[in-house]
């Protein structure tokens, strides 16, 4: 089943304390068809500028993903300058240019209206409603979204809200937009506000999920939350985008079942971990774009093995 996603596709300047770059390609929607990409067919709807090159377009071409939704505009793209220090749980965003999406007007591509799922990335919530308003009859609407966003953005993010079945955002998020420090009675305030399950990451220590009444269409309520690992590493490279893959693995592998059950998001959240654990390996989009299926797999065993008490080993 094909995911329709729309959100930033971007140039990304960071620093990490193992190294920098700039103009790297990246954004949310970028990391998140990437990592959909190894589950189920992708398709972008985004804007760009001149500086998007033949090059950049093959990182998503080489991976199946289609772009005939991605718009070519003049003017340049989107630009996120973010720095991490310490144990690098937290990008300090140092600069924020819009660009083309300043003035960007999505339009569904006639080829795309037949998605069954679609997935609102992090981008202005005035441009997520309106990709959602033109897909009334999705199976099922998955969001993410920001600081930046909630802060300033309130409002508008509150209409999207409204519309989702998942949402997808770290814990310093939920607590933000909650106004809520405890994370279980955050999560209940998130809840009410809309989405009819939230999933909550934790960076370097995993994702919980909590669920609603109507989390599951047709079964009774999950009273209780479900907590996926992360995969402890000895080196974090870059975590810009881990958030994204995170969802990106967690969605395709959703879009790729027949049915939402309680069993399948399990699933979806310890393949959202292992994809997020490669994400981070390497600056930007790197590591994403060359991860074999094998490895996949066996990453997906290593969740098991590590976060299992019915171990089968010796
Ligand atoms: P993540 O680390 O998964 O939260 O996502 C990082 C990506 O989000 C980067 O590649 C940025 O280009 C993109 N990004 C940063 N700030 C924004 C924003 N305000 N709106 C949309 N995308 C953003």
């Amino acid at each position: 089943m094909a995911i329709l996603v729309v959100g930033s596709v971007a140039f990304d300047n960071i620093e990490t304390p193992h190294g920098k770059v700039d103009d790297c390609l990246g954004g949310a929607a970028t990391h998140f068809s990437l990592a959909a990409s190894y589950f189920t067919p992708v398709r972008v709807i985004a804007v760009v500028g001149k500086d998007f090159t033949a090059e950049h377009e093959a990182v998503f071409t080489r991976r199946g993903i289609d772009i005939q939704g991605i718009e070519r505009s003049n003017g340049l793209s989107f630009h996120w300058t973010g720095a991490y220090s310490g144990n690098m749980d937290e990008a300090k965003t140092l600069g924020t240019d819009l660009n083309v999406f300043e003035t960007f007007d999505p339009k569904i591509p006639e080829a795309y209206k037949d998605s069954e799922f679609l997935f609102l990335a992090n981008i202005d919530p005035v441009l997520q409603a309106r990709v959602r308003m033109q897909m009334p009859n999705v199976r099922m609407v998955c969001g993410d979204t920001m600081n930046y966003w909630i802060a300033d953005h309130a409002a508008n993010l509150a209409k999207v809200l409204r519309e989702l079945d998942v949402l997808l955002i770290n814990d310093g998020e939920a607590r933000m937009l909650a106004g809520e420090r405890n994370l279980v009675l955050a999560a209940q305030k998130v809840l009410s506000m809309g989405p009819k399950t939230l999933v909550v990451k934790h960076g370097e220590y995993g994702a919980t999920a909590f669920f609603g009444e109507h989390s599951f269409p047709g079964k009774a309520k999950v009273s209780h939350p479900f907590r996926a690992p992360a995969l402890p590493l000895a080196e974090v490279v870059d975590p810009t985008g881990a958030g994204d893959s995170f969802a990106g693995g967690f969605y395709g592998y959703l879009a790729s079942q027949p049915e939402l059950t309680p069993a399948v998001l399990r699933t979806a959240m310890f393949y959202g971990g292992v994809m997020g654990s490669f994400a981070v390996e390497r600056f930007g989009t790197e590591r994403l774009q060359n991860v074999s299926r094998q490895e996949i797999d066996d990453r997906f065993k290593l969740f098991q093995e590590i976060s299992h008490l019915d171990y089968a080993g010796a």
